[in-house]
């Protein structure tokens, strides 16, 4: 935890090392070639996976992120913004918010992503991280006459030179809730600074459920909450490679995965694309000053994570993509079982799209909204932030709950793949699981498979759970909510109309 303890033996690489094991990124493809061959510590079903990219159950979630270079190529209007840092034009994941305008088009690519890949594509906590820090660094410079904008400007330009995936370490595993970093009994339950030299210093901790965590190419470590005096040490931001020693990542589980390692394409119901959580553990792993951007200013860890949440809430706006894919899967559904113009599923599709559109509505609204920091960018309103989110932690629920609904209760109790394609059993189930008799059998089957998968399979992991817990768990967004609105105001517009002069 300080200059006395002894270094741990890990390789002191400065960030022009780091830098150069990397080249720029233009396709999708490029993407997922620049995942090969890295030395990561990954461990899936007790075992160490070395080739992460080719393991059908993880390349599902490294799709999901490719698609966000494809879409830079396809539609760079929505995907793609000129840089001022420099001057050229990158991709809007690694852009940062000059206007409302832009915070807007991040809202509008984040839909689109959702319709694209169904799930969650994993790339926006670190967008938002990258705003976040570039006010955050400004701030604290301006108080303790430090170095950290200029060091984060030039992260920043790499960053957005070689199109790199930045992800966030945010979420510490948190040990007793009651009991602030200092006063746990491990001190490693949230990440601290746990060595230093005149070089860098070394990290301890472990993130949790991190998001496309092994699929990002760096990481971005900071605070969770807010810290006092005597959680200096706590107080860290920073960025390392994921191939940095001293990494570990322990994958994480969703509901049904193990499917895609069956072999086929129907029973998974999205064969493509995927989300990724993992658990990532820092055993003293080194951070060169130059990627320091805070080391030890505690005051700053609360506001840094406030703007974080009105950032990342409103990009919570991804899941009206995902209930955009949701709405059209239930009508399919309805239209191959032949009951498209019934009006009850009719007014059932109208609730979803209303609920989805809710959803959107608080998003989009926050960022019209925004306002600007001192140094220089934007910032979503938070209050509209949060009930943004908080919608997310509700809305999704009910609009699967009417897909499943809609669906009926063959998407719970359909055969395998491996049954429907067999010779003797598979012409019968072709045969008693046909709907309308212009639709083929297969064809019913897939899209039932999707509405499973969204909502009780691996991708329910991104449309519901996520929903729930992602950036902050509905209880967060309440305090929030709490905070900011300003009843006592309320009381006085009530009181004035009721003819109360006063109490
Ligand atoms: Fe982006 Fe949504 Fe996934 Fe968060 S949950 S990373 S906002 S797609
Ligand atoms: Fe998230």
């Amino acid at each position: 935890m300080n200059a006395t303890q002894a270094l741990p033996a890990r390789k002191l690489e400065s960030a022009a090392e780091r830098w150069s094991r990397f080249k720029p990124i233009v396709t999708g493809e490029d993407y997922l070639n620049s995942l090969r061959g890295r030395p990561l510590k990954l461990f899936l079903f007790g075992k160490q996976e070395s080739n992460p990219v080719d393991n059908p159950l993880i390349r599902p979630s490294m799709n999901a992120l490719r698609q966000t270079y494809d879409l830079a190529i396809e539609d760079p209007e929505l995907a793609t913004a000129h840089s001022p840092l420099i001057n050229a034009r990158v991709n809007r994941f690694l852009h940062i918010v000059e206007s409302p305008h832009d915070l807007v088009m991040k809202n509008r690519m984040q839909r689109r992503m959702g319709q694209l890949t169904g799930t969650c594509f994993q790339r926006c906590a670190g967008l938002d991280t990258l705003s976040v820090m570039h006010s955050i660094t400004y701030d604290i410079d301006q108080k303790h006459k430090t170095q950290y904008h200029r060091r984060y400007i030039d992260f920043l330009k790499k960053a957005q030179t070689n199109n790199i995936i930045v992800g966030a370490g945010m979420t510490d595993v948190k040990g007793d809730r009651s009991k602030r970093p200092h006063e746990q009994a491990d001190p490693d339950l949230f990440l601290h600074v746990s060595g230093r030299n005149d070089q860098g210093l070394f990290v301890t901790g472990a993130k949790a459920h991190m998001t496309g965590g092994l699929n990002s190419h760096w990481i971005f470590v900071m605070p969770t909450m807010n810290l006092t005096e005597k959680d200096r040490d706590w107080a860290v931001v920073g960025t390392v490679p994921t191939d940095a020693e001293g990494l570990t990542f322990v994958y994480g589980r969703q509901s049904s995965d193990t499917r895609a390692l069956e072999g086929g394409t129907i029973d998974v119901g999205n064969a493509e694309f995927g989300g990724q959580e993992t658990l990532v553990v820092f055993d003293n792993v080194f951070i060169p000053y130059e990627h320091v951007f805070m080391d030890g200013e505690y005051e700053f860890a609360q506001e840094m994570v406030a703007r974080f949440t009105s950032y990342h809430r409103a990009s919570y706006v991804c899941k009206t993509g995902l209930g955009d894919v949701m709405v059209g899967a239930a009508a399919a559904a309805a239209e191959y079982n032949g009951v498209a113009n019934v009006s009850h599923i009719k007014d059932k599709l109208v609730e979803m799209t209303h609920l989805n559109e809710t959803i959107f509505s608080s998003g989009i609204a926050s960022s019209y909204s925004a306002t600007s920091l001192p140094s220089g960018i934007f910032i979503n309103d938070s209050m509209l932030a949060n009930v943004c989110k908080h919608n997310v932690t509700r809305f999704p629920f009910e609009i699967a709950r009417l897909a499943q609904d809609i669906a009926g209760g063959l998407m719970g109790t359909l055969p395998s793949e491996q049954d429907l394609t067999h010779d003797e059993v598979g012409p019968i189930l072709d045969k008693y699981l046909k709907g309308r008799a212009d639709v083929p059998t297969e064809t019913r089957v897939r899209m039932l498979r999707l509405i499973e998968s969204m909502t009780v399979g691996r991708n329910a992991a991104g449309y519901l759970t996520e929903s729930m817990h992602g950036a902050g768990s509905p209880q967060a967004q309440r305090i929030q909510i709490q905070r900011q609105m300003n009843v006592e105001q309320k009381k006085s517009y009530a009181r004035r109309l009721a003819g109360i002069k006063s109490e």
